[in-house]
């Protein structure tokens, strides 16, 4: 219901406004974000990406943060409102915990609205069901309801769309919905393209999307070499973390390679080597997702890591990215999802 959220944070309840936060300061451009201590929702997760039966809860959380000055705008700084509470549908936790963080990243909305998607012919027509116009919708109700309750109807009704495997009716993954849900609307998108845009045009890659290295350095010569990956989250594991630092510590800790059976030839000095691995951020997103792997898997057991895990108010990500660019990097925790 539209009353004040108590300790734990769900679906049904209007997010938090902001706490007396001036825009103005970069440092004190604070969002909403829930309480860490609430009882993480358990979900399960047992679809096309993982072998059946094994499964992580996720929690993530997001910052908004500026790595780059220049693409952050004194709109970007303003929060969108406090949208609706939304309905809970039947199990459609996982679903709501994610249009709740849609609705309130604000680079995310502004994307949104200043697509150029009203122009052409919409799958709305063709297919009865567009992504791009159900978010907006949506995200514009929700943020027009505010203090009110909004079903999110539409979306649950196209369960489909995302992925065969999503059930109505039954406990999803909210991390899962989000990659779903993340891939559809890449492929919206580039649907939307012209001849003129690219890639960076892409409102997916703009808001959430960054880059890891992975890089190999030979023992023996010290040659290293890099490989890059795109994301759109990071996973982590929790097992041995106790906060969100500690999990990004070991996320990033350069890892000893010595098992020769790997035969790890090194392309410089040619000879077979141990090397050491290390992963790292080499593009930090504008808001950053991370995702929280709390189930581990023994044989055909499977467990859940029901710990709570600590995460500050504010992140600097330059410990775990490379290059130097600290003073471009100032993080505000905004929000997790359960
Ligand atoms: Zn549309
Ligand atoms: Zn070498």
């Amino acid at each position: 219901g539209p009353s004040p959220p108590p300790a734990s944070s769900t679906e049904s309840e209007p997010s938090k406004e902001p706490a007396n936060c001036p825009q103005e300061e970069e440092k004190d451009e604070r969002w909403p974000h829930g309480d860490y201590n609430s009882p993480y929702n358990y979900s399960r997760r047992d679809n096309e990406f993982k072998s059946p039966g094994s499964g992580y809860s996720s929690c993530t959380h997001s910052w908004s943060k500026h790595w780059s000055p220049k693409e952050t705008s004194r709109n970007e700084d303003k929060p969108t409102g406090v949208g609706a509470g939304l309905e809970n549908l039947g199990n459609t936790c996982f679903i709501n915990a994610v249009l709740q963080c849609f609705t309130h990243t604000v680079p995310f909305v502004l994307g949104l609205r200043s697509l150029n998607h009203h122009e052409k012919p919409c799958d709305r027509d063709m297919e009865s069901f567009c992504l791009l116009c159900a978010l907006r919708d949506h995200i514009e109700l929700s943020l027009h309801s505010s203090g009110g309750v909004v079903s999110p109807t539409k979306i649950f009704d196209n369960l489909n769309y995302f992925s065969s495997f999503f059930q109505r009716y039954q406990q999803e993954d909210a991390h899962e919905f989000l990659q779903c849900l993340l891939d559809r609307l890449e492929s919206c998108c580039s649907k939307l393209k012209n001849d003129l845009t690219s890639i960076d045009d892409c409102l997916v890659k703009k808001v959430f999307g960054g880059r890891l290295v992975s890089r190999l350095c030979c023992c023996n010569c010290g040659h290293v070499s890099s490989t890059y990956e795109p994301l759109n989250d990071l996973s982590l594991e929790i097992e041995d973390a106790d906060s969100l630092l500690t999990a990004l510590e070991s996320f990033t800790k350069v890892e000893k390679i010595e098992d020769l059976e790997l035969n790890f030839r090194c392309e410089n000095c040619k000879e077979q080597v141990s090397v050491e691995k290390q992963l790292m951020l080499d593009q930090a997103p504008s808001v950053a997702t991370f995702h929280l792997k709390r189930f581990k898997t023994e044989g055909t057991y499977i467990e859940k890591i029901d710990k709570h895990v600590d995460f500050p108010l504010e992140l600097d990500l330059q410990p775990y990215a490379v290059g130097n660019e600290r003073n471009n990097v100032s993080v505000a925790t905004i929000y997790k999802i359960t």
